[in-house]
């Protein structure tokens, strides 16, 4: 498979190439075709697999432009893969000029707040610092499309899952959500079960 084999568009595609992806990973094989159909995924892989790509290729060909509101939310469970993905997203929509904005703890909530005044179309954050702007009204959901849940096992052992169970309960019920995790122990089958409708699991 190549990349223009999927519904990708002119922007996405140049962007892909910019990167040197000359062809799609195992997991960006299952994940595109299936996340541009709107479907909820549970997908086991491991970091490597090329898996930010997998979830941030279609989300930015989804995304769109001319939307004010943020219309993706992506949680992570440290600040630095936070800041990797919001990267990998910023250069996949480069040429889409998609606008990724990371939230993460010990940065300043004014300098975050004033980034959530601009036009942004994907938020990119840790549990917490997430949780908090939505409780100062600083974060707005109404228009979250997408969610997607990185590394759910690292949020688990980190004691992050409950946190992460409150904020989904705040997300619009009509949004596609893709939950990624190197491993499935009970309690993300759990909190999977909660959230998604259908889900289709891959296994890479
Ligand atoms: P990840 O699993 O998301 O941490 O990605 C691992 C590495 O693979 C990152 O450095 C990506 O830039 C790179 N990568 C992702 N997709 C592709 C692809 N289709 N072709 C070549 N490299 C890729």
């Amino acid at each position: 498979k190549r990349f223009n084999d999927y519904k990708l568009s002119e922007d996405i595609i140049r962007a892909l190439e910019g990167l040197g992806y000359a062809q799609p990973t195992d997991v960006q094989n299952q994940v595109i075709p299936a996340a541009l159909e709107k479907k909820d995924l549970t997908v086991k892989s491991k970091t490597g697999s090329g898996k930010t790509a997998a979830f941030g290729i279609p989300l930015c060909e989804m995304v769109e432009w001319e939307e004010n509101k943020p219309q993706a939310l992506i949680l992570t469970p440290t600040r630095e893969l936070a800041l990797q993905v919001n990267e990998d997203i910023t250069n996949i929509g480069r040429f889409k000029r998609i606008k990724a904005t990371p939230l993460y703890g010990k940065e300043s909530f004014s300098k975050q707040t004033a980034q959530l005044k601009q036009k942004t179309h994907v938020i990119v954050g840790t549990p917490g610092r997430v949780m908090d702007h939505i409780e100062r009204g600083t974060l707005e959901l109404e228009r979250i499309r997408y969610l997607v849940i990185d590394e759910a096992d690292e949020m688990l052992s980190m004691g992050f899952i409950e946190q992460v169970e409150k904020i989904v309960q705040k997300l619009p019920k009509s949004r596609v959500t893709l939950l990624f995790s190197a491993t499935l122990p009970k309690d993300i089958e759990k909190l999977c079960h909660k959230i998604m409708k259908n889900p289709v699991n891959i296994e890479i």
